[in-house]
């Protein structure tokens, strides 16, 4: 039976440490919490790292985070050679912060990027110092020079960030947020979470389950690394953090 582990990083991304109680162990070893500031991957951002303190000091360093057999089911995947916990031991949980804060401006900057190529998203991945989204467009004539100028436009004019709840029906209505081809945002839950950015979501919107700074500012200095040709319609632009290296 899949267990319902409470995602407390869908309300606040910026905890980094929580108390929980250990709720199961799968035979793999597998911890699972009643609750967790551990991102589970999904939707292109990699899960959390970190560790587990036992009530005697001790800790379990945790090496992936992944969703079990539901999306609800969050399992925390110990490194080689740790401490099994007992069912029911009170845990002190503690992600790598410095590692998720990149993947939370990564991750943040990606959502720029779809505003910046407002085309069908064919593929997407996060991770600390790279990130990369294939696009559906023929050649548009982008530059990597254009389209990092737009997106440190966005970054510096420091838009809020925020989440909001849809219904199914308002998703309905209005089709064009879903800007992914492949990945559809799960129906029949009932409510479905909106990213949005700029004041009353002047920017964009889009569902999206992953962790986010609270302003395009927050992200920092961004460039587009690279616009790679991978097929007659499609293209892969990758993200990095810093300045544009000069030509
Ligand atoms: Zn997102």
């Amino acid at each position: 039976m899949a267990h319902k582990t409470e995602a407390l990083f869908r309300d606040d991304a910026y905890l980094g440490t929580a108390d929980a109680t250990v709720v199961a162990v799968n035979d793999r070893g597998g911890i699972i919490l009643d609750r967790t500031v551990f991102y589970a991957t999904s939707g292109g951002q990699p899960g959390d790292t970190g560790s587990l303190e036992r009530a005697d000091g001790t800790g379990i360093a945790i090496a992936a985070t992944i969703t079990g057999e539901t999306n609800d089911e969050i399992i925390h995947v110990p490194a080689l050679e740790q401490a099994v916990p007992k069912v029911g031991e009170r845990m002190r949980l503690a992600i790598d912060w410095p590692r998720r804060q990149l993947l939370m401006r990564m991750h943040s900057a990606c959502h720029l990027l779809t505003v910046v190529c407002p085309f069908p998203i064919t593929g997407a991945a996060v991770s600390e110092d790279d990130s990369r989204i294939d696009f559906d467009i023929p050649d548009a004539g982008f530059t990597k020079e254009d389209v990092t100028a737009r997106l440190m436009e966005l970054v510096r004019a420091d838009h809020p960030i925020f989440t909001r709840l849809i219904s199914d029906e308002e998703l309905a209505y209005n089709p064009g947020l879903v800007k992914s081809k492949n990945v559809r945002p799960p129906a029949g839950t009932g409510k479905i979470r909106l990213v949005c950015i700029g004041e009353n979501a002047s920017i964009d919107s889009q569902p999206c389950g992953g962790t986010h700074v609270k302003s395009t500012g927050e992200i920092g200095e961004i460039h587009i690394g690279k616009i790679e040709k991978k097929g007659r319609e499609n293209r892969r632009f990758r993200i990095r953090f810093g300045p544009m290296p000069p030509a």
